[in-house]
């Protein structure tokens, strides 16, 4: 029974992995912000580049 509790959890990381993909392209979101998927720098929901190392989706 508590392997029940287990799949679960794994399942619901599952899908809160997935749901960091369906932002605009290539952005990671992370709290309402855009997460650079390169360097890990958070930036404002409107950003369309990394400030910190330069990448932005293309
Ligand atoms: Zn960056």
């Amino acid at each position: 029974m508590a392997s029940a509790q287990t799949d679960d959890d794994m399942f619901d990381e599952f899908l809160a992995q997935r749901g960091h993909e369906t932002g605009a392209a290539g952005w990671e979101e992370s709290y309402n912000k855009k997460q650079c998927p390169d360097c890990g720098g958070l930036h404002a929901s409107d950003a369309t580049e990394c400030s910190v190392c330069g990448w932005s989706p293309v």
